[in-house]
């Protein structure tokens, strides 16, 4: 069992199997800590993952005090942020504000900085592990099943989460209903402590007294208790009692879950087209990396590398007649999401139009067959110098003047299909400078040619 157990239990519950372990996530001897990839920098032994302070609902402080097996450490941590009233808010033990800055600033140093460590860890471990938050608890850094197993974490984290804040919410309504509408937004979401979401205690390491008069009412000066009282309500909880109380508001997470699930299961498909792969050098073989684990390469032999552009959309028999060592592999392309099905807007290779650009061909921005999300970013340096860059499928494009921003721009919002030429009126050097740029964004993988545009899809 990887989860704690009162997530494990209701995750059982719900696919009907329990989520399985990953022996690749070595703890004990952590695998990050010399990592596969040359290119990653290996993790600080004497913090591991946990550069991080989980923000802790209510009845996880309260089951971790009352756990024997919460480490001295652990529980004088718990016991010390909540006497000094750091992130102590009746819904989380959470991160302040200075310690939510803190992380975000610190992400580039994750794994590394002492500075980040956890309150909880102690000489190599976590001291409140049976009581993990939903982020602890669904992190692994290497998956069995690769990019496939870390969506599936990634939606269990989503679903616990939301379960932790419901659950949250539920024990402030019946034990401190006086308090709720301090505590909760109106649209069932916690305020957050850790986000300046709760008046008057937006700076600071500590919540200030009055907001914590008026946020702890009667439990005032009686924290402890009250998230005891907590745990004491979740612990009988049934999967089936956190439905009901989770209601609509959880309808979306668990069928993320049990898709991500399912798709552990599914069968290889009959077509498979390869998306854009980083390879690098492992020794003797090649090492492909995708965006989802891109710390995680998978070694295969220089054969199988060099024979992925066979799958341009032609059947998998076909590629499997022309190099037949690539059979042993399918599965574990198809887990490192190197190899995808055509579909949600991607169009296989040998399906997508040729010949010369023209101005009246449709351009979609290409989601590697993974249906990779299009992120932009806009970094602007010391000097005021403006950078701003698209993200898709593993593949970055990065300008600087204006009137290439504004290209960029348009293509994000025509992401599913759109006129070449319609972008000639937004570069000085009209469709002749539009097509050569257009053009080397196919050829690099971020655009690929379509028949037409694509209509939108549901997230994947
Ligand atoms: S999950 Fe964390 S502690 Fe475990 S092996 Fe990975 S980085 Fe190390
Ligand atoms: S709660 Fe445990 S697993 Fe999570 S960051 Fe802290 S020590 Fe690590």
């Amino acid at each position: 069992m990887s989860l704690p157990d009162h997530a494990g239990a209701w995750m059982e519950a719900l696919l009907g199997a329990p989520v399985p372990s990953e022996p690749r996530s070595t703890c004990a001897d952590c695998a990050m800590c010399r990592p596969a990839s040359p290119a990653t920098r290996a993790f600080s032994p004497s913090v591991k993952c946990c550069t991080f302070q989980p923000s802790l609902p209510n009845f996880l402080v309260g089951a971790a005090l009352l756990d024997e097996r919460t480490s001295e450490r652990a529980r004088a941590a718990l016991r010390g942020r909540i006497a000094e009233g750091r992130g102590a808010t009746p819904l989380y033990l959470e991160r302040t504000p200075d310690e939510e800055r803190d992380q975000e600033l610190g992400k580039a140093e994750y794994g590394q900085d002492p500075t980040l460590l956890c309150d909880y860890y102690e000489e190599g471990l976590c001291g409140m592990w049976a009581h993990r938050e939903a982020v602890c608890s669904t992190f692994w850094c290497l998956s069995d099943r690769r990019a496939v197993g870390m969506r599936f974490h990634e939606a269990t984290k989503r679903l616990l989460g939301r379960v932790e804040e419901m659950l949250a919410i539920w024990n402030v309504r019946a034990l401190l209903p006086t308090r709720a509408d301090a505590l909760v937004h109106l649209d069932d979401r916690p305020r957050r402590y850790a986000l300046g979401e709760l008046p008057g205690a937006r700076t600071g390491g500590s919540i200030g007294l009055p907001t914590r008069r008026r946020i702890w009412g009667p439990w005032m000066g009686r924290e402890e208790a009250f998230y005891r009282a907590c745990a004491e309500r979740v612990a009988p909880l049934s999967w089936a009692d956190v439905r009901t109380i989770g209601g609509d508001a959880l309808t979306a997470a668990i069928a993320e879950v049990q898709a991500a699930r399912a798709r552990l299961d599914a069968p290889l498909p009959t077509v498979l087209c390869a998306g854009n792969v980083d390879r690098i050098t492992l020794g003797a073989e090649a090492g492909l990396l995708t965006e989802r684990v891109p710390d995680d390469p998978l070694a295969v032999p220089n054969a199988v590398a060099d024979a992925l552009p066979l799958f341009d959309g032609r059947p998998l028999a076909e590629v499997l007649a022309a190099v037949p060592a690539i059979g042993p592999w399918l599965q574990r392309l198809v887990d490192q999401e190197v190899l995808g099905v055509p579909g949600e807007g991607d169009v296989a290779p040998r399906d997508r139009p040729t010949g010369t650009l023209g101005p009246d061909d449709v351009l979609a921005v290409f989601r590697s067959f993974r249906g990779s999300t299009i992120d932009h970013r806009l970094d602007v340096s010391p000097e005021g110098e403006v950078t701003w860059a698209l993200v898709c499928g593993g593949r970055e494009v990065r300008v600087e003047d204006s009137e290439h921003i504004r290209l960029l721009q348009f293509i994000e919002r025509g992401a599913r299909g759109f006129r070449a030429g319609d972008t000639a009126g937004l570069l000085g050097g009209g469709w002749p400078a539009a097509k050569e740029l257009l053009q080397d964004l196919v050829d690099e993988g971020f655009l690929q040619r379509v028949a037409e545009p694509c209509a939108p899809q549901p997230p994947r």
